[in-house]
């Protein structure tokens, strides 16, 4: 079946909540996919970092096929072999006292919602229906009528109300408004430390730090979602820890699993998550064993093969190469964190969309995000010369006053 029915065929059966670059991938390795035709490209997006340890580890491969036909799933009812061993790889890596297992990255900033109302009241004091959770513009944790409640994105809130009560949007970065926002009831301060699907926006430094305070000054909870820019992706093991802070409640989701599994997690110590008792929440598939398995697997990968030192210098190397594009007539400005980079076009460039094509036809894939941002994230197991192969390729796509007439010279040059 050649491309052209794949796209039909989901067009005509599938929702339409998505529009995808129509490359029909077959098959991954590494920072490598190749679609149905045969043809091969750097994957620089790794599935939004679910695939930080790269396409089809064979380790994390390994561990699902050992576990998939030895026991899938036993509900929380009864306990598997394969939870305690998962919890405490998990906990002694980042440092918090417990887990609390889920599938999807909505349903741990779910978890984490709930932990902070239920610690406000039980915890904390605040009187019923009271408690507040302070969140931020342009930001992006997930698509739940919760979730999407606190959203300022029109597209992902338009046609969903009514909403869910209880938060506060402040702008993101803005010092003042964040310390006018603050107040008693506050139970939570909920961030991404960088905002990705928001166009990797960074924060001024020492924002972090600030929340911090805040949020101890007024015995409120830190909660960071990391469930994109965690595990390495960043250049550290958790975002925050540029800024040397410590939150009360972290999630992750997304490279948990390395892309084979959906397996997300809250992360907080026990002033915390003692707040949760047998039947106050849970997931039939949060936890199971083969999730378990597959997660030691990719937290065992991300540790021996150095993925979080690797994201750090190739991630600098990177940015340093590229921020000799600003100025030039497409590129606004280039910002990041490790290897995690947003290449901001101007306005007048005509979306990032048409630059992510070409580079498709060229090898290398990337995706559009806010219209005008193209997202950088490949694999944190790329290498120095896989990693230049992809910037030559994206250096001269974006330097091209037109870049759909490299396509025409390459046709040319190849016949
Ligand atoms: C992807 C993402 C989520 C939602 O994760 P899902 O697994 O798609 O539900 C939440 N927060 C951030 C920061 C994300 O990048």
């Amino acid at each position: 079946m050649d491309s052209q029915k794949f796209v039909e065929l989901e067009e005509r059966f599938g929702a339409h909540n998505y529009h995808p670059l129509d490359v029909i991938i077959d098959r991954g390795e590494g920072v490598w996919v190749w679609d149905v035709e045969g043809k091969k490209y750097m994957d620089c997006l790794a599935a939004y970092s679910a695939v930080n340890q790269g396409h089809c580890h064979p380790r994390i491969v390994e561990a699902l096929l050992e576990q998939a036909p030895r026991l899938s799933l036993t509900s929380r009812a009864f306990r598997n072999n394969r939870l305690a061993g998962f919890y405490e790889k998990l906990a002694k890596l980042t440092g918090f006292d417990k887990v609390l297992p889920m599938n999807t990255g909505a349903e741990a900033v779910e978890t984490a919602i709930k932990a902070a109302r239920k610690w406000a009241y039980t915890v904390k004091g605040t009187a019923e229906d009271q408690a507040e959770i302070i969140v931020f513009d342009g930001n992006f944790h997930g698509r739940t009528t919760t979730i999407v409640s606190f959203s300022t994105e029109a597209q992902s809130r338009n046609g969903f109300g009514p909403f869910t009560p209880g938060f506060k949007i402040v702008p993101y970065g803005d010092f003042d408004a964040i310390s006018e926002a603050m107040h008693g009831d506050v139970a939570a301060i909920l961030i991404e430390p960088i905002q990705g699907e928001g166009g990797i926006i960074v924060p001024p430094h020492g924002f972090l730090k600030h929340l911090r305070d805040l949020a101890d000054e007024h015995n409120s909870l830190l909660m960071m979602d990391e469930i994109q820019a965690g595990l390495g992706r960043t250049g550290k093991l958790f975002a925050y820890q540029h800024e040397g802070i410590r939150p009360d409640v972290v999630v992750i989701g997304k490279a948990l699993s390395g892309g084979l599994y959906p397996v997300s997690a809250m992360l907080a110590d026990d002033a915390v998550m003692s707040v949760f008792h047998p039947g106050d929440h849970g997931s039939t598939y949060g936890g199971n064993p083969v999730a378990a398995a597959v997660a030691m697997a990719a937290l065992d990968v991300l540790v021996d093969e150095k993925l979080i030192e690797n994201s750090a210098s190739l991630g600098a190397y990177a940015i340093e190469r590229l921020k000799k594009l600003e100025g030039d007539a497409h590129v606004k400005e280039v910002r990041g964190k490790g290897l995690w980079i947003g290449i901001e076009l101007h306005e007048s460039s005509g979306g990032a969309r048409r630059f992510c094509e070409v580079m498709q036809h060229r090898g290398v894939l990337c995706k559009e995000t806010h219209v005008h941002v193209i997202r950088l994230a490949p694999p944190l197991i790329v290498t120095r010369e896989q990693l230049d192969w992809a910037l030559d390729i994206i250096e001269t796509t974006l330097a091209a006053d037109d870049p759909k007439s490299l396509l025409l010279e390459e046709a040319v040059s190849v016949s």
